[in-house]
């Protein structure tokens, strides 16, 4: 942004010569943005704040539905505060939360909790996500009734897979009601259990206990034909396996209710990554980073629409708990603030995809997955909106995160792309890589 106003506690504000890139309305063009009290508007008022925006987008809404904000029970790990603070630096207008803190989130009280909690912290929205079966212990569904009628946007046993059959389909059956998905964080334990990272070449050559993409597009097959039996809306987290992307391609064919995302991280590493680091569990993630062959194919299906969003997986941990040996050390690495870069380096300046349909995988894509309504950039709007500098390079320094996980593979890392300012209903959140209140 190249105007200074004095006070980005303003209330109205002119955006001036942005492209706006709304896939909401399907805009792509040059224009002014006008917001007063927390809403876009169609005209300037004399009152209004001008940011000069030449060069830069304006994207709507910028979503990120897979995060895991640690609150209650991890705190040492992330807080909400930590959290929305990471997110309002990644750009993020909303996100949704995962639910496997301790205790977990599935009761309606927890997730009350959890949307005052953000609202009172103010930089970003929460869309809590409620635990499918109670404790996430894979034994009997949880209250999603009562949690979906208390703000729960989607059910997930994140970081285990709903691992009975009959319980996947029950759950699956009861979304029919819900109005939301069942969010299949997709693993076969019995074939996965015991592995670190990707089955092949560089778990043997690293002598590290592997998995196959099977252990998750043999569940990702069966619930896609669980959903069609249910009529169940189904999304499928962080997919890898080409197997999966056949199953998805199915599942579209029959008109199933199912969407899937895609991690920056798998999009951008290959399991090289984990050589590379001289197995540093900075690399280690679940699912685990892919070959190249398995990169390529998954960045085809994001390209293609087939993978409809692009979610972080953000699972910070202490560095202390991933100081430890790649055998020992937890799955998982800080996402938010490194969201944007990596996907505006991996997919746009290589040419692959249009600013527009790239951006409809961070907004319009979750938004349809989680069966949540935005009108975009229209007048009477609330006015989420994100400011990004595609061509800002930068070297990702975790140092520098607002999250308390600083454990990223991606350090080091040059990008091309950043956000550069959040509003959150009509209030900075963030400008250049600062953020405010
Ligand atoms: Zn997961």
């Amino acid at each position: 942004m190249t105007s200074n106003p004095n006070d980005w506690s303003d209330q109205s504000w002119h955006i001036k010569s942005v492209r706006i890139l709304d896939p909401f309305t399907g805009v792509d063009s040059e224009g002014d943005i006008y917001v007063e009290n927390g809403h876009f508007i169609d005209y300037p008022t004399a009152k209004m704040t001008v940011v000069d925006a030449r060069g830069l987008w304006a994207v709507p809404r910028l979503t990120d539905m897979h995060v895991h904000f640690r609150e209650p029970g991890q705190e040492h790990k992330e807080d909400l505060l930590s959290g929305s603070r990471a997110a309002a630096a990644g750009g993020f207008t909303v996100v949704a939360t995962m639910p496997n803190t301790d205790p977990v989130i599935d009761i309606p009280a927890l997730i009350d909790w959890q949307i005052r909690r953000g609202q009172e912290i103010g930089l970003v929205e929460i869309w809590p996500l409620g635990a499918v079966t109670k404790g996430s212990r894979g034994q009997e569904l949880a209250e999603m009734g009562m949690m979906q009628r208390a703000g729960a946007v989607g059910f997930s046993d994140d970081g285990h897979a709903v691992g009975q059959a009959r319980l996947m389909r029950a759950a699956l059956s009861y979304a029919t009601t819900l109005g939301h998905p069942i969010i299949q964080h997709a693993e076969d334990r019995d074939l996965s259990q015991g592995s670190v990272m990707h089955e092949g070449q560089v778990s043997s050559r690293l002598g590290l206990p592997g998995v196959p993409g099977v252990a998750e597009s043999s569940m990702v097959w069966r619930d896609v034909e669980l959903s069609l039996l249910t009529g169940g809306p189904l999304h499928v987290a962080h997919v890898t396996a080409p197997g999966s992307l056949e199953a998805l391609h199915y599942a579209g064919t029959r008109g199933a209710h199912v969407t899937a995302e895609a991690a920056p991280h798998h999009l951008f590493l290959t399991d090289q990554a984990v050589a590379e680091w001289k197995a540093d569990p900075v690399t280690k993630v679940n699912p685990p980073l892919r070959p190249e062959a398995f990169r390529q194919a998954l960045v085809d299906a994001v390209v293609s629409g087939l993978v409809s969003v692009i979610a972080t997986d953000h699972a910070p941990h202490h560095r202390d708990e991933k100081n430890a040996p790649y055998l020992e050390a937890p799955y998982g690495i800080s996402g938010l603030e490194t969201s944007v870069g990596t996907v505006l380096t991996a997919l746009l300046h290589s040419g692959r995809m249009t600013p527009l349909e790239l951006m409809a995988r961070m907004t319009l894509g979750p938004h349809r997955a989680l069966m949540m309504d935005y009108p975009g950039i229209v007048p009477g709007a609330r006015a989420d909106l994100t400011l990004i500098d595609p061509y800002h390079r930068w070297t990702v320094d975790p140092k520098q995160f607002y999250s308390r996980g600083k454990n990223t593979p991606m350090m080091g890392v040059e990008l091309t792309g950043r956000a550069v300012g959040t509003m959150l209903q009509g209030k900075w959140t963030m400008r250049e890589g600062e953020v405010l209140g």
